[in-house]
């Protein structure tokens, strides 16, 4: 048999999958070769397998190294329950429980082993390393190697002298779900890859559907509640960014009937992995958490994630809504924002005494791309164009969206190659957008200039979706503009509007603004100019002040917006982006649409019962074996089981999903419960 076969077979046997996603299989062969490779995938794409399946394959141990400590235990309980030996080794173990595994290690205990980047430093650690036999050294979340990604962690910057140091070189395989073009040179120049393998994939996730809603913070708690009870037997996270709205949002969420729990860094240790197990174990759907929360967490069943404040840079928002819909499933992501999150942003960016890690240059460097990534950031909040294809020119991503596709390309949505990830596919569909090139790391707020992606429409987003109308401002912008600068500074936001609509109040008089160039200047609605300062605010081409008494002045782009190209739009909502989908969704919908076409005997009405059933049994043997259900079986495993039916051992082994372990396990228990529910339907 060779490589690839071996490594076939091992994706089915082990993890239940008949074939490879695109890109893992390019990836599984160069590291099998002994080549290196950096992969770049979205969250959910199954990098995870990449190394896996290596590591199965492979004579000796595959390293993991991973920053993910608190979830080491997780993964390799997961690897366990799959069939394959794995291990992990950080601090959370006792020394004595350490020296026991690097023991077994040696003797070839042990397939997989998961480590964390400071344990390469330890001369104990690099004494087992040169012994023992490592065919693949596997970098998990490779983008903490580069400064100029969000989550740089300097004792990345050990792994290329550790992996100097060994007496054979192993093949090293470098994994990241956020890279942009820089930050994909940075890990290959600082990891040392040698000739990678080199392959992104698409960054679309098809089934996510993408919101943005300005809302007043006072209002967004009630939405986030009626979203949820909405969706009572999904499972969600909400994202807040800071400890105190986490623990608001939540209080909140569980006196509106809401079963959450919460989650972040401010807690007991007990208290947080008890949340976890609630959340992960489905006692408790719904997550409000800070960032702290879902590094690395695999539950493939989230149905939504809803972010209560604009994170700081695309990153990380892409990263923490990716972890709706790993299952494939439909599943919605929605942003909450108002211009109070992006001066919290400003502020956390300026005031970060940073890392101590940090030389004062680094610290600077830092701070300079933090602000670039934020700037990205409330371009996606602000833009009038489609979410979708916002994200993917930000990423780099040539790919179009299913629904701008041109036939031809249709089913060769993924762009993999073993050349430079620099190099372009000849197949990019001319003049269909104004693109960015994918060198340029950050697309500058797009609806504030005249480069809109707005032709496109990938009809799965609040922007495509046409809840709002975009009403071009550029005149009112402007006069708001000369207005601060006459004013210096000194007034409100709600001054800076009245001078502009002419007010006749008796502060405007007492101060003579009536005899500002600037007074009257503007014809529109007041709501409408507050939205127009707020929105400049939010692009950076005015600053209002923190504190008791904001004041508004002009920001650091505030020349920009004198330009010839500027122009600025604002989107005026038409109708509730929820009640719309409404119309067409529902928990029992989605499941009908999921289901529809399959041509078995299940109709789509008994389908939902039948999964609740099967549901019900994987909760029940999870609790039973102590693991989260989902390592049990996905939610899309399930669904594969209600399409097919399996009444016999074998027809289990062709639901996606199952291999001999699984089958082995958990066969019996769920032929059972198919066996009646046919029973049952027969009647
Ligand atoms: P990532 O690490 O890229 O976020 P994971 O490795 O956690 O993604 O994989 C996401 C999900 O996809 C997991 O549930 C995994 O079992 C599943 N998966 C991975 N590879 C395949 C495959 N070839 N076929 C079907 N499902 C897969
Ligand atoms: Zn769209």
């Amino acid at each position: 048999m060779n490589d690839l076969d071996k490594a076939r077979k091992a994706l089915k046997d082990h993890f239940g999958y008949d074939a490879f996603r695109p890109g893992q299989q390019g990836v599984v062969e160069a590291v099998l070769s002994g080549r290196d490779a950096l992969a770049v995938m979205p969250t959910g794409a199954g990098k995870s397998v990449c190394y896996q399946v290596p590591g199965i394959v492979l004579d000796g141990l595959t390293l993991v190294v991973s920053p993910l400590v608190s979830l080491m235990g997780d993964q390799v309980r997961a690897l366990l329950d799959a069939g394959v030996r794995g291990a992990y080794l950080n601090s959370t173990l006792t020394p004595g429980q350490q020296a026991t595994v690097l023991r077994r290690a040696l003797a070839g205990a042990y397939q997989i082993m998961y480590v964390a980047p400071e344990r390469l430093s330890d001369p104990r650690f690099l004494a087992f390393a040169r012994e023992a036999a490592l065919p693949l050294v596997a970098v998990d979340e490779a983008h903490c190697v580069s400064q100029w990604g969000q989550d740089f962690r300097p004792s990345y910057l050990a792994i290329g002298d550790f992996i100097g140091q060994l007496p054979k070189r192993p093949a090293v395989a470098a994994f990241t779900a956020t890279a942009t073009e820089r930050v994909r040179r940075d890990i290959v120049r600082l990891l040392d890859l040698r000739d990678p393998y080199e392959v992104v994939t698409g960054f679309d996730r098809p089934n996510l559907y993408f919101g943005v809603e300005r809302l007043e913070p006072k209002r967004k708690v009630a939405r986030i509640a009626s979203y949820a009870l909405e969706h009572p037997l999904e499972s969600g996270i909400v994202y807040c960014s800071t400890r105190k709205d986490t623990d608001k949002v939540h209080a909140a969420l569980v006196a509106a009937g809401v079963r959450a729990t919460r989650y972040h860094a401010g807690m007991s240790a007990a208290d947080r992995t008890e949340s976890q197990r609630a959340f992960i174990t489905d006692d408790a759907p719904v997550m409000v958490a800070t960032n702290a929360f879902g590094m690395g967490i695999d539950k493939s069943n989230v149905r939504y994630v809803v972010h209560h404040n604009m994170p700081g840079s695309l990153e990380a928002y892409y990263q923490e809504a990716g972890r709706a819909g790993r299952d494939g499933e439909p599943s919605t992501c929605l942003l909450f924002w108002s211009d109070g999150d992006v001066s919290t942003c400003r502020f956390f960016i300026e005031q970060e005494s940073g890392n101590e890690e940090l030389t004062p240059k680094e610290a600077d460097a830092v701070r300079a791309s933090r602000r670039r990534l934020l700037e990205a950031m409330c371009g996606y909040c602000l833009t009038t164009g489609c979410l979708r294809r916002y994200i993917l020119d930000y990423f780099g991503d040539q790919q179009v969206p299913p629904a701008c596709q041109p036939a031809e390309r249709a089913g060769a949505a993924e762009v993999s190659g073993t050349e430079s990830c620099g190099s372009k596919p000849s197949s990019r569909p001319e003049g269909r957008y104004v693109g960015l090139s994918p060198q340029s790391p950050a697309p500058e707020n797009p609806s504030l200039t005249s480069r809109t992606t707005g032709d496109f429409s990938c009809g799965n987003c609040s922007n495509c979706k046409g809840d709002f109308e975009a009403v071009d401002v550029t005149d009112t912008a402007r006069a708001v503009m000369r207005c601060v600068q006459e004013l210096r500074g000194r007034f409100g936001k709600g001054m800076v509007v009245d001078v502009l609509r002419g007010s006749q109040n008796a502060k405007v008089l007492d101060l003579h603004l009536d005899q500002a160039a600037s007074f009257h200047t503007v014809d529109a609605p007041a709501s409408q100019v507050k939205e127009v300062v707020e929105l400049l605010a939010a692009g950076g081409y005015l600053a209002i002040t923190e504190g008791s008494y904001p004041v508004v002045g002009l920001g650091p782009r505030a020349r920009e917006a004198a330009e010839e190209g500027f122009s600025l739009s604002m989107k005026r909502v038409v109708r509730k982006a929820e009640r719309a989908r409404k119309a067409g969704g529902g928990v029992g919908m989605a499941a009908g649409t999921a289901f529809g076409g399959s041509g078995t005997a299940s109709s789509a009405e008994d389908v939902p019962a039948l999964f609740e059933r099967l549901r019900a049994l994987r909760k029940r043997l999870a609790d039973e074996a102590g693991v989260p259900p989902y390592i049990v079986f996905s939610d899309a495993t399930l669904r594969d089981m209600c399409a097919k039916l399996p009444a016999t051992e074998d027809e289990f082994l062709d639901v996606s999903g199952v291999g001999a372990t699984k089958l082995a396990r958990y066969g019996a228990a769920f032929l059972e419960e198919l066996a009646v529910w046919q029973g049952e339907a027969a009647e």
